[in-house]
């Protein structure tokens, strides 16, 4: 049964194409460094984020909390927005995984401001932790994007105070596209930047941690530390290039798409949508629960085989990529309509 899924940009399957490649892929063992279609998808990656190196991860969590195990000692800080990936969504790895403190900083639609992060930086003290990182994500899960002028006045304060900085990027090409600049002029206000294969760029799994070979080398040695040393992956790898090589551009319809149901939905008495926040593939709204409780909103969408998330802290989220088309959005707006007159 075909289902319209709204629910995230993680639902997209992998293209005809995709399964060619991987069906066919060249593979071998790459904890030896044997499998050659790993070894292009790294370099590919490297390339095209304009770093060394990089390395392939089974999933964003794993990458980010990679990049925060190979930056930061135990014990130290890491300077980092309240609402980001790593401190609400990776169920606390940061305190398992690397042993850091976090130090959230408010934001402003996904942007801490750059005076707080320069605030934040310890000084030294007996008493106080060391600061050891900082963190930015772009695009933001809020569905923002972070601009590439607040996004370098962070890094030259990293630099200025011998800091690196970890981007997460699990939407990294949407946040380029959005901003119109090339990924690596967005990648260069980063040490290190995570990215996700499978997201919009429909891969069915993994994600690229890039930075300088120094810093790559020994996130290779940490990946086997966490158990991510993989053997026949080129597997995965094979749907992975696909994915840098012709899903970046498309991310743009996504987006269209985003704002076109954004308008469509604002249209509709009792539904108000967020409009500072869209910037990617994502819209966000708000619908009173005297309308329609979440539950029920989610119960009858399904039975027009409409799938979405309830409302999380008072918001909806509807998310536009590959598997949605102008028509099925035209068609959740009529159910939705129908629903909450
Ligand atoms: C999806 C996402 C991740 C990583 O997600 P995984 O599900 O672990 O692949 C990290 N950061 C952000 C902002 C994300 O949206």
């Amino acid at each position: 049964m075909k289902f319209i899924d709204l629910r995230s940009d993680t639902v997209t399957m992998p293209t005809d194409e995709m399964r060619q490649a991987m069906a066919n892929a060249e593979v071998g063992d790459d904890v030896y460094g044997d499998d050659p279609t790993i070894n292009k998808l790294e370099k590919l990656a490297a390339e095209k984020v304009g770093k060394e190196a990089a390395i392939f991860v089974p999933s964003g969590t794993f990458g980010n909390q990679l990049a925060l195990f190979t930056h930061a000692r135990r014990g130290q800080e890491v300077i980092i927005g309240k609402n980001n990936h790593i401190v609400v969504h990776e169920v606390g790895a940061s305190a398992v995984i690397a042993g850091v403190q976090l130090r959230t900083l408010e934001t402003q639609n996904g942007a801490m401001n750059p005076q707080d992060v320069e605030k934040a930086i310890r000084v030294d003290d007996i008493h106080e932790p060391e600061t050891g990182l900082i963190c930015v994500e772009n695009a933001h899960g809020c569905g923002a994007v972070v601009p590439l002028e607040t996004m370098k006045e962070i890094k030259n304060i990293a630099e200025r105070h011998s800091l690196p900085v970890h981007m997460d990027g699990a939407r990294l090409f949407n946040a380029a596209i959005s901003l119109g600049v090339d990924v690596k002029e967005l990648a260069a206000c980063a040490d290190t930047v995570m990215f996700c294969l499978s997201k919009g760029l429909a891969a069915p799994a993994g994600s690229m941690l890039a930075g300088s070979k120094s810093f790559i080398d020994r996130a290779r040695k940490n990946r086997k530390l966490m158990g991510g040393g993989m053997r026949q992956v080129g597997i995965l790898a094979a749907a992975g290039i696909i994915a840098l090589e012709k899903m970046t551009e498309r991310l743009e319809e996504d987006h269209k798409n985003a704002k076109y149901m954004a308008e469509e939905l604002s249209k509709i008495d009792g539904v108000k949508v967020v409009t500072d926040r869209l910037d990617i593939d994502m819209v966000f709204f708000e619908i009173s629960e005297e309308i329609v409780s979440s539950n029920t909103l989610v119960e009858k969408l399904y039975e027009k085989n409409i799938k979405i998330n309830g409302e999380e802290g008072g918001e909806y989220r509807f998310v536009c990529h590959i598997g949605v088309s102008r028509e099925d959005i035209d068609f959740t707006i009529k159910c939705l309509k129908e629903i909450i007159k």
